[in-house]
């Protein structure tokens, strides 16, 4: 599922407007080597964001505190290989459109969430 997010906090971790994410089953996603994590708090939402620790990449997010998000892991797609989908990705949601940004334009056919 893609996801687009324009929190505060994406436009920050990713340097840019918005995140664009891949969400999968946790049982689906294998990490290699030692990824650092950073974890910020959102009222009762738990961020852990794993990034590499040698170029600084942000890799995942596990989300803790918001039950759409349980068993599933948020993957940045900037990281995907060529062919392995963000070429061709359907982006399905976009999360925290109250802060879009007004230069970038809603995604046809993607919901639009306020907050998460
Ligand atoms: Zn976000």
């Amino acid at each position: 599922m893609g996801v687009l997010c324009h929190c505060t906090e994406c436009r920050k971790m990713t340097s840019s407007a918005f995140s664009t994410n891949v969400v999968i089953p946790v049982s689906e996603y294998t990490i290699h080597g030692s990824p650092k994590n950073y974890t910020f708090t959102r009222g009762d939402e738990k961020h852990i964001t794993s990034f590499c620790g040698e170029c600084g990449t942000t890799i995942s997010k596990i989300v803790e505190g918001i039950d759409k998000f349980k068993g599933l892991v948020v993957v940045q797609a900037g990281t995907l290989n060529e062919g392995e989908g963000l070429d061709n990705l359907k982006v399905d949601t976009e999360l925290y459109v109250k802060n879009r940004a007004d230069w970038v334009k809603q995604i046809d056919g993607a919901t639009q969430v306020d907050t998460a």
